[in-house]
């Protein structure tokens, strides 16, 4: 993009912010009956224009299934604006605090006030839920919105902003489409407060440009999340709930279960369980209709890498489809097991989001735990074992932003959880009450009284100045 472009990028995008703010000013925060009237908005529109988002996703992926983007997307969005519209009212009251006893008659409370304009930059894996359900939290928290969603998803991306600013115009809720320059200039921006999903490396480039200008960050990135399973594990359950976390939206999931870490004994037993349920799960392979393609022939060709450098340097591939009778222009790939995968290989280096799964053997737990705590610390954990006491050693000796236990995925359309990662898999949270506090200012307000022993804290001082010391 030439610096002119980059320019008239910039202006234009100060002009949006500097006019929601001024509207931010003028209007002050919306009451509770506005927040839950905009969040209804949005729900029913979202259900009205279903089989247009179904459509547009459809064709950014060249094949996503309408029932994965119901499952994926629609429903997760739904549930969030129907739990903001439930708790909104108690997470807006004021917290009454106490005061210390020489205060007395005096009050203290907390409220959850509006930051003013929140920027939120959005990537194309789950391109609608991942742009509308902060979005909605946002909003919920009494903000305008500036949002940037992903390139790589336009026809989800356009009809976001035909959408969003039908229902609630751009000083209300702005929709800037455009690359990574203009994801760039949009991080560059004084927002009140910017949160970011997407990969870890360009998570650093956007904290960077938000500290210029001190702009707080949620970071939502990603990672390599580890599925334990321990020796007690039923395989037949466990296979079957990581085939579906690892190949819905095939892989292209920043929670996926990224590898499986399997007593060395046990290897063989959980890959053919493994290989019985993605037969199950896909009885047409990738030729199944509810198989979704890789976003695009970059990225397709990415996860081909992998796979032959893995292969070359000694691992075991195994295919775990049944049959695979895709197009060859859908950009589907077939789902493999890899064994005997080690460090020096890419697929043990980076994020996979794609349906590889690589199986590691561990001796003993205390050398998986160890393993995982030798990495950057996971954006999810996943556990299977049904003895409690081996369940707590490995979820207290390990660190990660969330951890399902004898499933995958699930933490995440847990409503009242919050969600996020921690170390290199991101920072904050959203979802839950903790989702409603990132888009809020916890701002602490003092209600001298009339009188009390407070004045004792002022000259000219007394024995009684001693009372506050105690
Ligand atoms: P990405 O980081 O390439 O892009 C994300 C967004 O950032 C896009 O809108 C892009 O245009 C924009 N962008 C690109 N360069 C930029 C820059 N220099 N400054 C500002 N913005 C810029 O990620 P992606 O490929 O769209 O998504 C995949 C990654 O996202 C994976 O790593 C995945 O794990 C992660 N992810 C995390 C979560 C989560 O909730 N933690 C959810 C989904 C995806």
């Amino acid at each position: 993009m030439t610096a002119q472009v980059l320019v008239k990028d910039e202006f234009l995008l100060s002009r949006i912010l500097s006019r929601q703010r001024a509207a931010f000013d003028r209007d002050g925060e919306p009451s509770l009956a506005q927040r839950k009237a905009d969040l209804r908005k949005l729900k029913t529109a979202v259900l009205a224009r279903r089989s247009e988002i179904e459509a547009a996703l459809n064709a950014d992926f060249g094949n996503r299934s309408a029932y994965e983007t119901r499952i994926m997307e629609l429903v997760p969005i739904v549930q969030t604006i129907n739990y903001l519209r439930r708790n909104l009212k108690a997470w807006m009251r004021p917290e009454r605090r106490r005061v210390a006893i020489h205060f007395t008659g005096a009050r203290a409370y907390v409220v959850q006030q509006p930051l003013g304009v929140v920027g939120i930059i959005s990537p194309w894996n789950y391109p609608l839920s991942l742009a509308l359900i902060p979005l909605a939290t946002a909003l919920a928290a009494g903000n305008r919105v500036m949002l940037k969603p992903s390139e790589l998803a336009p026809t989800t991306s356009a009809f976001l902003k035909r959408m969003l600013e039908e229902l609630y115009g751009e000083d209300r809720v702005a929709v800037v489409t455009g690359g990574a320059d203009v994801g760039a200039t949009f991080a560059s921006l004084p927002f009140d407060h910017l949160a970011f999903t997407g990969s870890t490396a360009v998570g650093k480039l956007v904290m960077k440009k938000a500290a210029e200008n001190l702009v707080p960050v949620t970071l939502e990135l990603g990672g390599k999340s580890p599925v334990v399973l321990g020796p007690d594990a039923d395989f037949e359950t466990a296979a079957t709930r990581i085939a579906y976390g690892k190949l819905a939206n095939a892989g292209q999931t920043c929670i996926a279960p990224d590898y499986v870490l399997v007593k060395d004994e046990q290897a063989e037993a959980f890959l053919s369980a493994y290989r019985e349920a993605v037969a199950k799960l896909y009885p047409n392979g990738i030729g199944s209709e509810t198989y979704t393609s890789a976003i695009n022939a970059r990225h397709l060709e990415r996860l081909r890498d992998l796979v032959t450098d893995a292969k070359k340097k000694g691992a075991r591939i195994v295919d775990v489809a049944l049959s695979s009778s895709a197009n060859a222009q859908s950009l589907k790939l077939d789902p493999v097991a890899i064994l005997g995968a080690t460090d020096d290989m890419a697929v043990m280096r980076e994020e996979i989001f794609g349906p590889l799964l690589p199986i590691v053997t561990y001796h003993d737990i205390e050398a998986a735990i160890a393993f995982i705590n030798d990495r950057p610390r996971p954006l999810a954990l996943y556990y299977f074992g049904s003895d409690g006491d081996a369940r707590r050693n490995v979820l207290t000796r390990t660190t990660s932003g969330n951890v399902t236990v004898n499933d995958t995925l699930m933490h995440y359309v847990q409503n009242a959880l919050p969600f996020g990662g921690i170390g290199s898999s991101g920072m904050g949270a959203y979802h839950g009450p903790e989702g409603f506090k990132s888009f809020s200012h916890a701002k602490g307000v003092f209600v001298q009284s009339r009188w009390n022993f407070g004045g004792l804290l002022r000259p000219p001082f007394n024995r009684l100045t001693d009372m506050a010391i105690r």
